[in-house]
């Protein structure tokens, strides 16, 4: 589906990380984990990217997280943390399918900008009675959507958060990563395990996927680049 809808709201959810809350199409569904190619004219030229859906349902809107990279922005990232509400985007999809089909334990590791899908995961299988255990690797030295994070453990789910905090090491994971990672896995047939981040995280994600004896294509893993 190709649309153009409007900003709801624009929320930063931590630093370097806005949420943008878009209506809804009529009819449009989606589910967490899918993303949309948004497009906007920056500067009279056109850019188009792909933005992952972190809102657990999209009925009446659709929320994606954008995380602005502190070391090497480019122009569509710094043009959506300055957008404001009113103002109109084109999306087209809903795309991939890397998205949460109400698995009973649903394991999502998340680097950076993919704590959305972690969180938009989380709370959708929050609304269907299930579990999710999230492995977050933060780019900066405070994590993204906290009061989301916050909600999915108080109600007993598994957060597990770590910040690299450098500009450096964007991308890289701590030492204690793969062991959280294989401390959270069970391999059980009704859990299903995703991995949302820049190529870097994805990387480190299936590394330690395969040191606790789990075959990384059985994960549900989106690339952002
Ligand atoms: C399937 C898919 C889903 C995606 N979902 C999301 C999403 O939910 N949220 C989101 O923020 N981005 C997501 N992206 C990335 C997004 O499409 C853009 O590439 C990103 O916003 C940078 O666009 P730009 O124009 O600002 O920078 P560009 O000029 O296009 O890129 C600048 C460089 O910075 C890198 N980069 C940008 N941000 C980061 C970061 N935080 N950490 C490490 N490297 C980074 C890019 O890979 C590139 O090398 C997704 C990409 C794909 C392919």
């Amino acid at each position: 589906m190709d649309a153009t809808v409007t900003v709801k709201e624009a929320q930063s959810v931590g630093p370097q990380t806005v949420a943008i809350t878009m209506q809804s199409p009529p009819a449009f569904t989606a589910k967490p984990g899918q993303f949309l190619r948004v497009t906007a004219t920056i500067d009279d030229e056109e850019y188009a990217r792909f933005y992952t859906i972190s809102s657990p349902d999209v009925e009446e809107t659709i929320e994606i997280t954008v995380g602005i990279d502190p070391s090497d922005a480019g122009p569509f990232s710094q043009y959506l943390a300055d957008i404001e509400s009113g103002s109109k985007l084109s999306i087209a999809g809903p795309f991939g399918q890397h998205y949460y089909e109400d698995s009973d334990r649903a394991v999502v590791l998340a680097g950076g900008p993919g704590i959305g899908p972690a969180v938009g995961i989380g709370d959708a299988a929050g609304a269907a009675g299930n579990e999710v255990a999230i492995v977050y690797v933060s780019e900066t030295a405070t994590p993204a959507h906290r009061p989301r994070l916050n909600a999915l453990a108080d109600a007993g789910n598994n957060v597990t958060i770590f910040t690299t905090a450098s500009d450096s090491q964007s991308g890289i994971v701590p030492p204690e990563f793969d062991d959280a990672v294989a401390d959270i896995i069970t391999g059980a047939s009704t859990e299903q395990t995703f991995v949302y981040g820049f190529e870097g995280f994805i990387e480190a994600a299936t590394d330690a996927l395969e040191s606790a004896s789990i075959n990384p294509d059985e994960a549900k893993i989106e690339n952002f680049g």
